[in-house]
């Protein structure tokens, strides 16, 4: 029990470091140099930054609470038999590139391309990008536009509050004991351990972006040397990251539900159906019937 209570608190510590850096930084900000700021500056100052503010926010919270693309595992009561029979792969032709399903042991079902178990979540997850600590989450197909938008604007924000406070600290160079400087230094301490960090990583994920890659392809190596099937050129996979649709999420397989068959449009990252061919691979095994294959059969909820 003990040692349970201890794994859910490590599980949610970078995740709340994260929140109190985040919300301590920004009010204190707000408190200290933004009056003298807007005073002396301008009065658009905490507007503008509080607009910023109120974005970061928003999109922290939609990648934390939002479900990633969880594909629900297959009925434990399904056709447990068969089970043992199946290949271990199955192979995709998408635009010309064979990529590998693999099955999944834990969920019963070929983990769509780009699918991937996460080992935290325990859970299969659609376009997985990477389990990430500081949102207690993993980024996948449906929350990662709200993480690459979270990115972008912290950036913007602690960009902006750090010349800020540099600015406050040159126009208080003869009281820099006051109680105002010294918060203004303890804020400009905070930027200092995550500025490198986080515009890097920023960075990092712009360039994923714009290659129409994951940051799971990208360490893995999936493409190295060879054509991504998934990207649609740098303008597109921008555009399609920002203002793509918003995908539903899937229903557990034990609540009611009317069964409809998954698109290839919708497991494919966005190749078209007529791209797509789906065979078995050169395995021993016995073809699962259709039917009994959670990736065949999932569930959308409406
Ligand atoms: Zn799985
Ligand atoms: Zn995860």
């Amino acid at each position: 029990m003990g040692k349970c209570c201890g794994k859910a608190n490590t599980k949610f510590l970078p995740a709340t470091c994260a929140w109190i850096l985040l919300l301590s930084a920004t009010t204190l900000f707000f408190t200290f140099p933004c009056p003298y700021l807007t005073f002396h500056y301008h009065v658009a100052i905490p507007i503008v930054q509080g607009v910023v503010t109120f974005f970061v926010l928003t999109n922290f919270s939609l990648a934390t609470f939002m479900d990633p693309g969880i594909i629900p595992k297959a009925n434990p009561d399904g056709d447990k038999e068969e089970d043992f029979r199946q290949p271990l792969y199955k192979n995709v032709e998408i635009k010309g590139v064979t990529v590998r399903m693999k099955w999944c042991m834990t969920c019963q079902f070929y983990r769509p391309p780009r699918c991937s178990h996460c080992s935290v979540c325990n859970s299969c997850i659609e376009i997985f990008d990477h389990h990430c600590p500081w949102v207690n989450n993993c980024i996948g197909k449906r929350n990662y536009r709200y993480f690459f938008l979270f990115l972008l604007f912290l950036s913007v924000h602690i960009i902006s509050i750090l010349s800020m406070c540099i600015i406050f600290i040159l126009d208080h160079k003869d009281q820099l004991t006051d109680p105002a400087s010294i918060v203004t230094f303890v804020v400009i301490g905070i930027i200092f351990l995550v500025f490198i960090p986080i515009l890097g990583l920023t960075g990092f994920h712009f360039v994923l972006v714009s290659r129409g890659r994951t940051t799971n392809e990208q360490v893995t190596g999936k493409f190295r040397g060879g054509y991504n099937p998934f990207s649609r050129g740098c303008c597109s996979n921008i555009c399609v990251a920002l203002f793509g649709p918003q995908y539903p999420k899937y229903r557990s397989p034990n609540k009611k539900a009317t069964y409809i068959s998954a698109p290839a449009r919708s497991v494919s990252g966005g190749v078209s159906e007529n791209q797509v061919k789906i065979y078995i691979g050169n395995n021993t095994g016995v073809p699962r019937h259709p039917n009994t294959n959670a990736y065949n059969k999932v569930r959308v909820l409406i």
